[in-house]
């Protein structure tokens, strides 16, 4: 059983930021800067609008994978202004952002939901990336890791044990993201430990395959310390992939294992 991902992941999600034009300045900047890797995974979530250009810009160079950051409950039908799996896997997409944050708590994604777009995700050939993490009060609240787990089930309720072995997950606190607080490599090690055992109790031996990445204020400066701690496989970025030479760089770290 092969790794779905070659680890470490160096994961850049843009959110609402660069489009086309942007994107493809980045793009030739970022590709001058980084040959092509087989040793690590990189993959960029930009804008639905500038994924054409992600799209375009990769095209001779296959260990780049481009991801949407969100679609929607259903595939295809009367659903104004939504994203599908199906369209984006036409567009270029090989990977899907599902239970981002800024999802869940801006714009009121279910648990419920993200199991179903988990499960439309791989019937649609997409690697889902399953975000869990917790808020600043449930982490003051001691419930950390009843929060995860609780988005860990919900995001694998509709899958079979082999398919659960072909997502990659996310653990991002939510204090975290964008606030320049970083979970300690400890922490995020320890919850990555957490969630690797109910991956465990899920998929057996398969377990050890599941890549778990961490984010919240990844940056160049804690980025090779987080992806030396245990059972760290790689980062989710939003802020510092955001310029070319800066996200050149944190895809170039040394990584010791
Ligand atoms: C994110 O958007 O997933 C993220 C981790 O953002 P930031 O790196 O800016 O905290």
């Amino acid at each position: 059983m092969t790794r779905v991902l070659r680890t470490p992941i160096f994961a850049a999600n843009w959110k609402l930021n660069h489009g086309p034009t942007d994107a493809r300045a980045f793009m030739q900047r970022f590709l001058q800067q980084v040959p092509r890797v087989d040793d690590r995974s990189l993959l960029i979530f930009p804008s639905a609008l500038s994924l054409a250009a992600v799209v375009d810009a990769i095209k001779d160079r296959p260990d780049v994978i481009v991801g949407v950051q969100q679609v929607h409950t259903e595939s295809l039908g009367a659903f104004t202004g939504e994203n599908s799996v199906v369209i984006a896997r036409d567009a270029g997409a090989r990977a899907v952002l599902v239970g981002h944050s800024e999802r869940r708590h801006l714009f009121g994604e279910t648990d419920e939901a993200t199991g179903r777009k988990m499960r439309l995700a791989l019937d649609a050939r997409l690697i889902p990336m399953l975000c869990v993490g917790e808020t600043l009060a449930e982490r003051e609240a001691g419930a950390t890791e009843h929060v995860v787990l609780r988005q860990l089930e919900a995001g694998l309720s509709a899958l079979s044990v082999a398919e659960v072995s072909q997502v990659v997950l996310a653990y991002e606190p939510v204090w975290a993201i964008g606030t320049g607080r970083t979970a300690t490599p400890a922490d995020a090690s320890a919850i990555h430990g957490v969630l690797r055992g109910a991956l465990r109790s899920r998929a057996g031996d398969r377990a050890g395959h599941i890549p778990i990445c961490y984010g919240g204020s990844v940056n160049r400066g804690n980025v090779a310390e987080l992806l030396a701690a245990p059972d760290v496989d790689g980062v989710l970025v939003g802020g510092a992939s955001l310029d070319a030479d800066g996200w050149s760089a944190i895809v170039r770290t040394e990584v010791a294992h």
